[in-house]
């Protein structure tokens, strides 16, 4: 409960307009496990992994997609790129008996990282609902 209260408290304190610390994974600035990537995309593990698969997967260029809830109409295509990728990846991973996206949306989602990004979550049992 204690680090719940935490995150939430840091979605809710968080600079939603400033550079992320994705785009330096994408300039390869900070290291990465990268584990897909096109000229759109980019998906690495997560560095905090709640589950023995949890991909991250984002579009390399934000462009003003910092969360899901601020989209328009112009991120249709990326947004439905990056829906088929997830199926990529999870093929790629070996996630033949399934599997969760997520997509955390600010701060009652305890979104933390504003560029929008796409949680893969497999390799066990997953509950449901989530907390
Ligand atoms: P959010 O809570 O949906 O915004 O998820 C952000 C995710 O990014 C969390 O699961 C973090 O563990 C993950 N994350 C943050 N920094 C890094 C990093 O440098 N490399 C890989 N994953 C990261």
């Amino acid at each position: 409960a204690d680090e719940e209260t935490a995150a939430k408290a840091a979605a809710r304190t968080t600079d939603k307009s400033s550079p992320t610390i994705f785009d330096k994974i994408v300039k390869k600035e900070i290291p990465a496990t990268i584990v897909y990537e096109d000229e759109k995309v980019l998906a690495f593990r997560d560095i905090n992994p709640q589950a023995p698969v949890h991909v991250v997967l984002i579009p390399k260029d934000r462009d003003g997609l910092t969360q899901l809830s601020k989209s328009d109409p112009r991120h249709k295509d990326i947004l439905g790129h990056l829906l088929y990728s997830v199926k990529v990846i999870a093929d790629q991973e070996g996630l033949t008996d399934g599997y969760r996206v997520v997509i955390n949306d600010g701060p009652n989602g305890c979104q933390s990282v504003y560029h929008l990004h796409l949680h893969i979550l497999g390799g066990r049992q997953l509950k449901w609902p989530p907390g």
